[in-house]
């Protein structure tokens, strides 16, 4: 009814029927019946625009929609007399929108039959709102201002009630059919009132209708714009941007998914630090150096396989995690990285092969540990080689200690 409401009557239509047909599936023989009763009551509203409009045809096509449909809905009505008395209200009025006032008129007798065993409020008005223009169509006039005069009091209905512009609208006929031509203007003047107020609140949704896409649109727009955004900010903040290596925090996050895998993996770690890069920056000045860092994460990188990880930690420290890995091949790829490092001929000419060494500290995860624990231990092995003289490996198992190898 509100797509209807705002100019879609096909859509709406089309809605309706889809409603049945799920109702139909479910079994839901109320909703089957509704679906039904409100093809019914929306081919009346139909119908009455194509009037408005005097398109004839159309306002029979309508009217024929609405019949089909309330002979499903009666199919159903046998057990509620409610039911049977929509059912008889409907098609008393499509009856006379097809252009058959006699057989609107066996309606709505069937409808004021119904309703003297439910003696439901308001109904002699809503019945007499049909069977006074029944009774105008088929030339009973004299019955017709009869039935009017006892029975169209518009005081039954709310202000706001929808049949008040239907009785509006069966006086001025009724007016017009008697040749009170006076009366029959000032009553459609109230209904033009009424009408032109209805035609704003009609627009006035269909426009707040229209806005409602238009915002749901820009903010699909701004959506996905924010969702770019967030995938190239994840990408900075996980990078580190001299080397392009992955950063702490993408380091941490790496440990984070290792620590709650289930199993883990294997792990082996190593803390790679430059030795006296201090130096090389004092010699060689701070460009020289940052060229020299981005060469080292080159360098880290050669060896590791997929899955495995380097890290800039920050500053001329580097982790590297290498991901199902025993100690004894860890030692192996530390031990070729550090000598392909020292042995490295680098871009600038004036560092001599040698002059740059790191010192790696290297173990592997126990079951028990954090990943704190596993860096902390890699950490500790990196200084053990320092201490003992750089350019070499230290390396620490949890069981061990002490073991710190060259
Ligand atoms: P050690 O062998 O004991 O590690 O000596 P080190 O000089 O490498 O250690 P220290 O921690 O004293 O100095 C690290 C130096 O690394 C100091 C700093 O200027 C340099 N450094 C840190 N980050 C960068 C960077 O991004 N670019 C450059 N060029 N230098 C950096
Ligand atoms: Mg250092
Ligand atoms: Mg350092």
């Amino acid at each position: 009814v509100v797509i209807d409401g705002l100019g879609d009557t096909p859509r709406a239509f089309d809605l309706l029927r889809q409603a049945g047909e799920v109702a139909a599936q479910a079994d839901a023989t109320e909703a089957v019946f509704a679906a039904h009763v409100n093809v019914a009551a929306m081919s009346r509203l139909a119908a009455d625009r194509a009037r408005v409009e005097g398109d004839d045809d159309q306002q029979r096509r309508f009217a024929r929609i609405g019949l089909a449909a309330i002979v499903e809905a009666e199919r159903l009505a046998t057990e509620v007399e409610y039911w049977q008395l929509l059912c008889a209200e409907h098609e008393a009025s499509l009856q006379l929108f097809l252009g058959d006032p006699a057989a609107s008129l066996d309606a709505v007798a069937r409808h004021r039959a119904i309703n003297e065993r439910l003696q439901l409020p308001a109904q002699d008005t809503v019945i007499a709102l049909t069977e006074v223009r029944a009774l105008v169509a088929l030339g009973r006039i004299d019955d017709a201002r009869e039935l009017a005069d006892r029975d169209l009091d518009p005081t039954v209905f709310d202000a706001a009630d929808m049949y008040i512009p239907r009785l509006l609208e069966t006086r001025t006929l009724l007016h017009r059919a008697l040749g009170e031509f006076e009366a029959a203007l000032d009553v459609s003047e109230q209904l033009r009132a009424i009408e032109r107020k209805n035609v704003r609140v009609r627009i006035e949704s269909q426009l707040r209708h229209l806005l409602k896409d238009a915002e749901i649109e820009g903010a699909r727009v701004e959506v996905d714009r924010l969702r770019e955004q967030a995938v190239e900010l994840e990408q900075v903040t996980l990078e580190d941007p001299l080397t392009g290596l992955a950063n702490r925090r993408a380091l941490d996050r790496h440990f984070d998914e290792w620590s709650t895998g289930v199993p883990r993996v294997p792990l082996a770690v190593a803390v790679v630090d430059v030795d006296h890069f201090k130096r090389v920056n004092d010699r060689f000045g701070h460009e020289v150096g940052d060229r020299v860092l981005r060469q080292l994460a080159a360098l880290m990188e050669v060896g590791t396989r997929r899955g495995d990880l380097v890290a800039r930690n920050g500053g001329e420290e580097f982790v590297v995690v290498l991901v199902d890995c025993t100690l004894a091949r860890a030692i192996e790829v530390c031990e070729r990285t550090r000598r392909r490092i020292r042995d490295h001929r680098w871009d600038d000419e004036l560092i001599d092969p040698g002059t740059i060494t790191v010192s790696i500290g290297v173990t592997v995860a126990s079951p028990a540990d954090e990943p704190s624990d596993v860096l902390r231990r890699a950490d500790l092995a990196m200084y053990r080689a320092k201490r003992d003289g750089r350019d070499r490996l230290g390396v620490l198992t949890d069981d061990d200690p002490a073991s710190v190898t060259s």
